[in-house]
């Protein structure tokens, strides 16, 4: 049996910056997504421009994405407040982001085999990785399989025995009147959303949900009109514009609980680790920064003789947890703030007064620009 040196299970964001930058270190590395690419995924759209310069050292560019330097945000009954992104970002579709990434991962050398792991097992200093189809081998695993998935049952992650109420929805609308630099965060009853501008030309609206709120309606035309229509800034944008997907994409079970950066002698990154809460912009570059981490400290590791995995998961968890623990912490109290009425009113006033606040608030839930 073929043994490589580096497993990569799941190749979104996270998975695919990992596999990109272990192959250029030169590792073999075998990365395993279930899904074919291109398609397009329930994200926001909007990447924080602290993970640009990394990527550039990694050889990805991204001459697509549309420069976005503004937020606009309201609650409903509340005029909305405007303040300049600290250090701004990209709006790019991840239809187009992650294709881009498996083009740089196969010409990286990366092995992308389309399939769905089931079960990983780990021996002394090397992991069985199974597949529908077979089991593969390897010294290291990088779990990058997103949010939440069966596999977190079968590896024993506590977080996954409790429910969570979080739905998405996301569709792209061609609407003319949308400002290209501006990405908006305009909250209703039990959730929030925002529109912002991908490099396809299409406007990106995604939003996030409690399922109790969402299901009193029925369907998703009277919960827009009813509810998320109460916000003026999200009536305004659906009025002036039209969905070119036949029907939205949605998700359900999204979970924000505390998950564990390592399991078992595993590495996680990207959401597998952890998520932070989508209103905070800030998902993928903390997906694409856990991932330079990891290729970082799985290179010494790979590097040395040691098979000592459990170190090198001490290392990593260490590392993560300096790196994101507090903004998954103020992410959190933002959003029970935000999805609170009187408080995202109050809220509101103070920030309408002083914009500098909104600011300070978005540089806490962000990080600087990274190098490698
Ligand atoms: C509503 C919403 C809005 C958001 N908006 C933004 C935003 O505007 N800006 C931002 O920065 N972040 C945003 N985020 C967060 C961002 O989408 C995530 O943080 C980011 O996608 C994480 O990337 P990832 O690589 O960890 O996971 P993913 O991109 O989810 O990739 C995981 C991959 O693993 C694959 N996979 C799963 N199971 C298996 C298996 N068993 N075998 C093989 N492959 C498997 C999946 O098919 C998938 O391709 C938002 C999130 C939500 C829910």
């Amino acid at each position: 049996m073929k043994r490589y040196e580096v497993i990569i299970v799941g190749g979104g964001l996270a998975g695919l910056t990992a596999a990109i930058d272990l192959a250029i270190k030169g590792r073999e590395v075998l990365l395993i997504e279930k899904h074919a690419y291109p398609r397009h995924k329930v994200c926001g759209e909007y990447l924080s421009g602290e993970v640009l310069p990394y990527l550039q050292t990694i050889g990805v560019e991204l001459p697509l994405g549309i420069a976005i330097d503004t937020l606009s945000w309201s609650v409903p009954g509340g005029r909305p407040v405007e303040t300049r992104l600290p250090l701004g970002g990209i709006g790019i579709s991840r239809y187009g982001l992650d294709a881009l990434l498996y083009q740089k991962a196969c010409d990286s050398g990366v092995r992308v085999l389309i399939d769905s792991v089931i079960d990983i097992k780990a021996g002394p200093g090397y992991f069985q990785v199974r597949t529908k189809e077979r089991v593969y081998e390897c010294r290291v695993v990088l779990g990058a399989y997103g949010k939440r998935e069966s596999l977190d049952k079968t590896l024993g992650r506590q977080f996954i025995s409790r429910k969570s109420p979080w739905l998405a929805v996301k569709a792209h609308y061609h609407c003319q009147e949308w400002p290209d630099h501006q990405v908006g965060l305009y909250t209703f009853k039990g959730g929030y959303g925002g529109p912002s501008k991908t490099e396809l030309g299409t406007v990106n609206f995604c939003y996030l949900v409690r399922y109790d709120s969402f299901k009193r309606y029925g369907n998703m035309t009277e919960f827009t009109k009813e509810v998320i229509s109460e916000n003026k800034e999200l009536r305004q944008f659906l009025q002036h514009s039209e969905m070119v997907f036949d029907k939205p994409l949605t998700i359900a079970q999204i979970s924000f609980g505390t998950k564990n950066p390592g399991n078992n002698g595993l590495l996680m990154i990207g959401d597998t680790a952890g998520m932070i809460h989508p209103l905070c912009g800030n998902g993928m570059a903390m997906a694409i920064h856990s991932a330079s981490i990891a290729a970082r400290l799985v290179q010494q590791y790979l590097s040395s003789s040691s098979t000592d995995l459990q170190s090198l998961q001490r290392k990593y968890s260490s590392q993560w947890q300096a790196n994101f623990r507090k903004r998954l912490m103020i992410g959190s109290a933002l959003q029970t703030v935000l999805l609170n009425d009187t408080m995202a009113s109050l809220s509101q006033a103070t920030i309408a007064r002083s914009p500098r606040l909104l600011r300070a608030v978005i540089r806490a839930t962000h990080g600087k620009d990274i190098s490698v």
